[in-house]
């Protein structure tokens, strides 16, 4: 007792003096102490001390044990009521497609048309000037049947060219000066009537401001450049708000800037130049015969690989979404008769020989299932392959995965499939209805399971899908690790949930955007937790996620994000 009243002291002037007591410890770059950390680590789920040197933690326990740590030059944080967390990382988005529209106002929060035009001033204040402006993610509810109008951007914006995509991705939203000098007119064809068309003015023909599928394309085109350069310029404006967000990596399910080639150039020459402040694992999309396909993804790894970029899967699609009845189901469409399942995108004998060559060259794979045929299907596909090749250990990935039936939850573990889920969508949103209105309400309110999944014993993980979404486009971490937690939107307590028995608690949360992202890409030994020798990937929250309110998650500030040992965000 009298050795600890003694040393108490001696902490508080260890830390304030900053004197390094012990001289054969390295000191520090960086000590976040005087406060919570949760590591993500099982062997050591908590602790109150991190100490960062160069790329790595070099130390993680308690406050005493990180004093030899402390020199001159080391850095101290003090955690105070925040929470220190693993950096956070995306298991499936779009890094160049989210980027491009983004304007750092996210229009598909808007659900009434008073936020909304909130929304529709804050992207004009954040887009001074006289030049086009372009920006997705409006939601078609919030409309008559003929879409928003072109009246309503102009009393906004002015005379100014403005194309606003909807979240969904389906239609177009244009200023008058956007029509006019697209030359959108009462006598100008539709692409394809009734398909991709203008809506227009019963009387007059006149267009009125939305354009449905292609229609407006060309607008889009003449107007905003669509170029590797401007995708980069987008990409790189974007990447100090992902840090604002504490995203520490991704793992970019198909990217196009505008090839996919010229995507691999931009994430490497950023990389190269020092400037990227997120691990991009990426893919190689199956647009070829498997052979041709392997034979990019070696390609792809031997020139741009590097130590915050890399190939890591080939992503395969088994299906389409429920909207264009394109999801493969294991039960038929409610409003076909009974008699539309949809269609998988591949048969079920080309996609295992396709696995199969994969697994046989150790590559490993990211499948987009949405209903629960395509989920079955690519389970059996990839059982296959395991089973032909001898190959159990390749990493392979089943993602979004809606609708799953139970029978096929205990298969992710058996054969070693990470179950990736979109977990914003699993909120209760006006897409649950819509949805529901296609699949049958049991269905929605069944779909993402991912606490059976986790229970089960497999690995879970969780990303944005951004800019896709059915309604909340986002790739703000914090606003998944609140929906996961509360079943709803984030901010909206007084929604109901949805299957509230899926739910997972704030530490699950944090995992599967942690531990299980990294176990997802094969980074687990470097990534994924705050453990000694593991980079220094870390987030700094300024409030402690396990002691407020969960509808507050998503409003929590990011206080710091350092990634490699590097510090890319301060507030
Ligand atoms: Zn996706």
């Amino acid at each position: 007792m009298r050795k600890l009243l003694v040393s108490l002291p001696l902490i508080a002037t260890s830390i304030l003096g900053g004197c390094n007591s012990e001289p054969n410890i390295e000191p520090a770059d960086l000590i976040f102490s005087g406060g919570a950390v949760f590591t993500s680590d099982p062997e050591q789920p908590t602790a109150s001390a991190v100490a960062v040197r160069g790329k790595h933690i070099v130390y993680v326990g308690e406050e005493r044990g990180v004093i030899p740590f402390i020199g001159v030059s080391t850095r101290q944080i003090n955690i105070q009521d925040g929470l220190l967390i693993s950096g956070l990382m995306d298991s499936h988005t779009h890094v160049f497609n989210g980027s491009f529209s983004d304007v750092g106002v996210n229009l598909s929060l808007a659900d009434t048309r008073e936020k909304l035009q909130v929304a529709l001033e804050a992207i004009r204040d954040a887009n001074p000037g006289t030049g086009p402006v372009y920006a997705r993610g409006w939601q078609n509810h919030l409309f008559p049947k003929t879409g928003p109008k072109a009246q309503q951007l102009d009393e906004i914006f002015g005379d100014r060219i403005v194309i606003l995509g909807s979240v969904d991705g389906h239609s177009r939203w244009f200023s008058s000066r956007a029509l006019r000098e697209g030359g959108v007119d009462a006598n100008y064809p539709d692409p394809h009537p009734g398909v991709s068309f203008f809506e227009r003015d019963s009387l007059t023909n006149e267009p009125l401001g939305t354009g449905r599928e292609k229609a407006g394309e060309h607008i889009t085109a003449k107007f905003i450049p669509g170029d590797k350069s401007a995708y980069q310029e987008r990409f790189v404006r974007w990447l100090p708000r992902a840090a604002a967000a504490g995203l520490t990596g991704v793992y970019d399910a198909w990217a196009a800037a505008p090839s996919e080639q010229e995507a691999y150039e931009i994430w490497h020459s950023i990389s190269e130049s020092g400037g990227l402040s997120l691990r991009v694992f990426g893919s190689v999309r199956e647009t070829d015969s498997a052979d041709l396909i392997a034979n990019r993804f070696k390609k792809f790894e031997q020139n741009f690989s590097s130590e915050m970029v890399r190939p890591e899967a080939i992503k395969l699609a088994a299906d389409g979404v429920p909207e264009g009845h394109t999801a493969f189901l294991l039960t038929p469409y409610v409003d076909s008769n009974n008699e539309d399942f949809g269609h998988p995108m591949i048969s079920k004998e080309d996609m295992t020989a396709n696995i199969t060559t994969y697994f046989g060259a150790d590559i490993p794979v990211h499948i987009h299932a949405i209903g629960g045929g395509a989920v079955r299907m690519s389970l059996d596909a990839i059982e296959a392959a395991r089973t032909t090749t001898g190959n159990e250990s390749v990493r392979a990935t089943i993602a979004h995965m809606d609708f799953v039936h139970p029978d096929d939850i205990p298969r992710f573990k058996a054969l070693n499939v990470t179950a990736q889920t979109s977990i914003q969508w699993a909120a209760r949103d006006p897409s649950y209805f819509n949805i529901g209105s296609f699949v049958g309400i049991d269905k929605v309110e069944n779909a993402y399971p991912v606490r059976s999944i986790m229970d089960a014993g497999a690995n879970q993980s969780f990303g944005a899908d951004w800019p896709a979404s059915a309604y909340l486009s986002t790739y703000k971490p914090l606003e998944l690790i609140e929906a996961a937690v509360t079943r709803r939107l984030p901010g909206e307590p007084s929604m109901p949930p949805r299957n509230p028995n899926q739910s997972v608690s704030v530490a699950e949360a944090i995992i599967a955007m942690t531990r299980n992202t990294a176990i997802q890409v094969g980074e687990l030994e470097s990534l994924g937790s705050i453990s000694e020798g593991k980079l220094a990937d870390l987030v700094l929250l300024e409030k402690n996620l396990f002691d407020i309110p969960a509808e507050t998650i998503n409003a929590t500030s990011v206080a710091m994000t350092v990634v490699n040992g590097r510090i890319v965000h301060e507030q």
